[in-house]
């Protein structure tokens, strides 16, 4: 594909106007819907096909959660693109003013394939709610699902509104050179940092959605049962390839034996006795991750799991104690379904193994007791978290969903996706039938009066 030739021929559509029309973007909007409604099967297929994602999975944390954010969208849209009265200052009178939000023009989208469709269609949504045009790029790994994305987008748009490219790195860095009005990247810390370099060659905003180490802390008070089930789930879907997966445990020492069985039992109760060869339990997305994830296993002690099978890029639940902050795994992002279990005895050590790491994406509190929530939740920086839960902070259109320092920068979802992928524009309309001349040389004699503007 012509790259350049694309570009060009998006920006030319976008003069045109078109897109800004609220019009026009809703009617795409349900155009998207009834195309991907239309497609279900195919797309439940394609996520067996790259992650032997579950269909109940891949419907509720794929689709079901892309048609949501179409809905919210649809409900909202004439609301957020409306014109907003603001306050003038006395300065200006006689005046009034308002803001309106403006599509920034041509926008990139880089998506995983982690979660191959929604990650990619989320923020397509938010930039079709913006009135922006889009390159999209989806992941190299998940070619299945890059697929019926291909086919969904080409049904749906005409190239110069809205186009996927597919490929691999070298794509990528070619797609990189063009200028983009806005990038919004998601994917690995490393990457990030490169699209951010290519970004500023043209002074182009990003948002980067990147990873991290999650921890999840299980407090003393902490109601065991629960915590067991919501930490197995949040870590196991998508077998550990969550971005926003607790990464690692740290649980209070005199909770540990307790909740290391509860977690035995429900890994069990979930999986069966050999998760390995249970239809419903994810594959690693390539033996390159599947080897790396492996590889963290040599030398540690596996308490829980362990087994793996490089052919069908299976490895079980698997929990790990006995590391130090210094072993690999508690310094690189895991992304699969390995947890190592560290214990502390008093708040103030949980602190410290934190803040080992960079800022991370999200943070897991199992608690009743309020003052260590807001402790926790206040004084130490994170993208966002739960309490008492795992990963369900993510899907609320109601909040916003990003990352803090190393783990990202700006955030999406419902209105958060509409304001990213716009400009917010301040308007002071001035009238006319008078002139305060106080701001116009000579200045003689004005000073007491400016200062009084600004007592
Ligand atoms: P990745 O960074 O390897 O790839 C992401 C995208 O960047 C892909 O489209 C890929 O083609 C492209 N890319 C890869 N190498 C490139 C290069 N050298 N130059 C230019 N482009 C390049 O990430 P991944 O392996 O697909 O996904 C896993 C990572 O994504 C994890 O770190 C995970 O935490 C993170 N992630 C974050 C979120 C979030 O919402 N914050 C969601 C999912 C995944």
């Amino acid at each position: 594909m012509d790259i350049e030739k694309l570009v060009q021929n998006q920006r030319d559509f976008f003069s045109t106007g078109e897109t800004r029309d609220v019009s026009f973007r809703i009617k795409q909007l349900k155009l998207l819907k009834d195309t991907i409604n239309k497609y279900r099967e195919e797309i439940l297929d394609a996520l067996v096909k790259d992650l032997n994602k579950p269909r109940l999975e891949g419907y509720a944390t794929e689709i079901g959660v892309t048609l949501s954010e179409i809905d919210h969208s649809l409900k909202h849209i004439k609301k957020w693109t409306k014109k907003k009265k603001r306050k003038t200052s006395i300065i200006n009178f006689p005046s009034s003013g308002y803001t309106l939000r403006s599509p920034y023009g041509l926008t990139l989208i880089i998506s995983p394939w982690n979660y191959p469709f929604n990650l990619a269609l989320e923020p397509l949504i938010g930039a079709i709610v913006g009135g922006n045009c889009v390159v999209l790029k989806p992941s190299e790994y998940s070619v299945n699902t890059s697929a019926i994305i291909v086919k969904i987008i080409k049904e749906c748009f005409s190239e110069s509104y809205i186009a996927v490219v597919e490929g691999g790195k070298e794509v990528n860095q070619e797609i990189l050179k063009e200028k983009f009005d806005y990038i919004f990247f998601t994917g690995s810390t490393k990457v990030g940092q490169i699209v951010m370099e290519a970004a500023s060659k043209h002074l182009t905003p990003v948002t980067l959605e990147l990873g991290g180490k999650s921890p999840c802390i299980v407090c003393e008070d902490a109601d065991i049962s629960i915590a067991a089930k919501r930490i197995v789930w949040g870590k196991v879907i998508n077998s550990g390839q969550t971005c926003i997966a607790p990464d690692y445990l740290l649980v209070h020492k005199s909770k540990k034996k307790e909740l290391m069985d509860k977690i035995k039992d429900v890994i069990a109760e979930f999986y069966g006795n050999d998760p390995i060869k249970n239809d419903d339990y994810c594959k690693i997305i390539s033996e390159d991750h599947f080897d790396r994830i492996t590889e963290y296993l040599d030398g540690l002690d596996i308490v829980i799991g362990g087994r793996h099978n490089r052919q069908t890029l299976k490895i079980e639940p698997t929990l790990v104690e006995n590391v130090t902050l210094e072993d690999d795994i508690m310094n690189e992002e895991i992304f699969g379904p390995i947890l190592p279990v560290l214990e502390f005895d008093n708040i103030d050590q949980v602190f410290s193994i934190i803040n080992q790491n960079p800022t991370p994406l999200a943070l897991y509190l199992f608690t009743k007791n309020k003052t260590i929530e807001e402790r926790i939740t206040q004084d130490i920086s994170f993208g966002g978290g739960c309490i008492n839960d795992t990963v369900m902070h993510v899907s609320s259109q109601n909040m916003p969903f990003g990352g803090v320092g190393r783990s990202g920068m700006g955030n999406y979802h419902g209105r958060w996706s509409f304001e990213t992928f716009t400009h917010e524009k301040s308007i002071l309309k001035k009238a006319t039938w008078i002139d305060i001349p106080l701001r116009y040389p000579p200045y003689e004699n004005k000073m007491k009066w400016v200062e009084k503007i600004f007592k």
